[in-house]
């Protein structure tokens, strides 16, 4: 294990497993180790490793994991990935290609008319591709292979010079090759110096732990999840994954896709890497190698790593599946906004007409084909809310099929916002592109689901309410605060009460402070604010005219729980403990009203929470 997490995973299953087969297979002896380039001959036959890094980051190291050993053939398929960075998909296809040979790596073949090599796997084909990474010279060639796989490990990597020497005083049968590929032009400089290129690329020292951050690398899509650094553009990752599936383990590549069914490749000096993509990489390293030039040990471990955690690629996880949350409408949980009671009447009455769904997990084609089937299954509503918080990935295909739908649902007279969505890149881009094709005034990207229904509820409000509640209260008569007094004693309340102005964005409230008033909105708006978990603020309400604030921690005669901050200039009357305590003596009559006003509004609060709760009792509109 790394270091910094020795101590608390010992109790890992994870690890307990991989101890226990690294164990069991140290005692398999099966196969010889490489001796055609005569320094690898050294290698101790018993040295073992077993490495896992995830897409997040961590690694399980079992055995010999820091035990630095040539990279040999494990090089090509980043090498490959190099060259289509440097000379795109078409252009190097025209060089190599990219079907499976069930040729030993190092045979001779080549197409027989063109000559170029069946793919970029074997020997030749290797040598090709490193002919076609972009350079000016053969040291620049090298030192850009360097780099890259350097990136790939997410540390600079050296030359084991001594096997590069021996391999460069030995390797006639590639030299061989590299005469031919310039025989049919596939390589147009100086062959014998990229074949030098070659060998010393084969002779990169890595350790199984580089093989397995090297493999999560491209199981992330080119990003290394140690470093944070892109190794590789994303685009490319599938084509190499491609042909370490279909190539990777030379004349036993079949075999191994059956019976592992991850993308891999392995080395003659025992290395063996493999790929779970958006998952996992997996580094084994043993020297021995069995009749197809494969890490006997190797192949073992991963087969049963395979069956032991269902890692084959053809055994898809589920999660396509639940894309849809929940779903609901204004009708069951409105905005935070605090409404008139006619306001909240109509929003009862009208709110069907805004629906939210909440998507889930990682959008991807057949997670969103549910969810485009259902919408447009359904009568249309007036507006969708389309909520991504625990969206955690969605992919280009995903982003454009609800691009798509947002643009339908537009033309047919509903307007789709979408919210909680600026992790997910691809989808905010394409409703960027949504909304400039949009009327002018439309906002459809929110940051909340929140302020997204508050907009939705003013919209429907608008239309629905032909003279509008006053958004001031002109008399404290008019305060719910006051009701069931009389005239003359809403004056006596009047009296003790001290009008307070707020500036835009001043607090009306803080947090923790004692709560020694009660505050009345006369006009203007407010919102209190929560802190939540990473150092965010959630917005629990939000004030108008005839609202009351701090009745609760008034009430409790606790501190204030959350901060209220001004949205626009705010005029309020304050009434303060001290001078409402004074009324039980004075005019008790109007102090038991008061209270029983403000425990109507806990009430009213408490009611709306429990309505906006029933929400989760909703089946998601699909399943399954
Ligand atoms: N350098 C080695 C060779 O060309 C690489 C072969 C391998 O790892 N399979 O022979």
């Amino acid at each position: 294990m790394t270091t910094d997490h020795r101590s608390c995973d010992e109790l890992s299953p994870i690890r307990i497993r991989l101890e226990e087969l690294h164990r069991r297979y140290q005692a398999f002896h099966e196969g010889t180790v490489a001796t055609y380039i005569p320094e690898l001959a050294h290698a101790n036959p018993d040295w073992f490793a077993i490495c896992l890094a995830t897409t997040d980051g961590f690694i399980y190291e079992v055995g010999d994991f820091a035990q630095p050993f040539t990279i040999q053939s494990i090089s090509k398929p980043f090498v490959y990935g190099l060259a289509l960075e440097d000379n795109g998909r078409n252009a190097l296809l025209t060089k190599v290609g990219v079907e499976p040979s069930g040729d030993a790596f190092n045979a001779i073949s080549l197409h027989k008319t063109n000559g170029r090599p069946l793919n970029p796997m074997i020997n030749a084909g290797a040598i090709a591709t490193t002919g076609q990474v972009r350079a000016s010279s053969p040291t620049e060639r090298f030192e850009r292979i360097r780099a890259c796989i350097g990136r790939f490990a997410g540390r600079p990597l050296e030359v084991d010079v001594g096997v590069y020497e021996s391999e460069s005083r030995t390797g006639h049968r590639n030299r061989a090759i590299g005469h031919l590929l310039r025989n049919f032009d596939v390589l147009t400089d100086d062959p014998m110096a990229d074949v030098e290129v070659y060998f010393r690329q084969c002779a990169i020292s890595v350790t199984c732990r580089d093989l397995a951050v090297m493999a999560a690398t491209l199981a992330n899509h080119g990003l290394n999840p140690m470093t944070g650094e892109r190794a590789i553009s994303g685009d490319h990752v599938e084509c190499v994954l491609s042909v370490m599936a279909s190539c990777g383990m030379y004349d036993y590549a079949g075999g191994w896709i059956y019976h592992v069914g991850m993308p891999a490749k392995s080395g003659v000096a025992g290395g063996v890497l493999a790929v779970l993509p958006g998952q996992l990489g997996i580094g084994v390293f043993s020297p021995r190698l069995d009749d197809h030039g494969n890490s006997a040990r190797a192949i073992r471990v991963c087969e049963e790593l395979s069956r032991l955690w269902d890692l084959h690629q053809f055994d898809p996880p589920p999660g396509a599946h639940h894309a849809m949350r929940l779903a609901y409408t204004a009708a069951d949980h409105g905005s935070t906004r605090s409404r008139s009671a006619a306001e909240r009447a109509c929003l009862r009455r009208h709110g069907e007409g805004i629906r939210v769904v909440e998507l889930q997990g990682s959008l991807m084609f057949s997670s969103t084909e549910r969810i485009v089937r259902d919408l447009s299954n359904r009568e249309l509503p007036s507006f969708l809310v389309i909520d991504c918080h625990h969206v955690t990935e969605v992919n280009a295909a995903a982003a454009a099929l609800l691009f798509e739908l947002a643009d339908r649902f537009a033309a047919r007279g509903t307007t789709v916002l979408l919210t909680h969505a600026t992790h997910l890149a691809p989808l905010e881009a394409a409703f960027r592109r949504h909304e400039s094709r949009s009327p002018a005034e439309s906002r459809l990207r929110f940051s909340t689901t929140d302020d997204a229904l508050e907009w939705c509820e003013d919209a429907v409000l608008e239309k629905a309410m032909p003279s509008p509640p006053p958004r001031t209260l002109d008399r404290l008569a008019d305060h719910g605060l006051v009701r069931g007094l009389t005239a003359t004693q809403v004056e006596r309340l009047a009296a003790i009460m001290k009008p307070m102005i707020v500036r835009r964005g001043d607090r009306l409230v803080t947090a923790g402070d004692e709560a020694a008033s009660i505050i009345l909105l006369i006009r203007g708006l407010a919102s209190a604010w929560n802190p939540i978990p990473g150092g965010r603020d959630r917005r629990l309400a939000t004030f108008t005219a005839g609202a009351m604030v701090g009745e609760m921690a008034f009430a409790e005669e606790s501190p204030r729980s959350a901060t209220v901050i001004a949205e626009s200039d705010v005029e309020c009357l304050v009434l303060q403990r001290s001078d409402f305590d004074s009324l039980r003596d004075t005019d008790p009559g109007i102090h038991a009203v008061v209270w029983r006003n403000i425990a109507c509004a806990i009430a009213d609060k408490l009611r709306k929470a429990n309505h906006d709760l029933g929400v989760y009792d909703h089946a998601p509109l699909s399943r399954g």
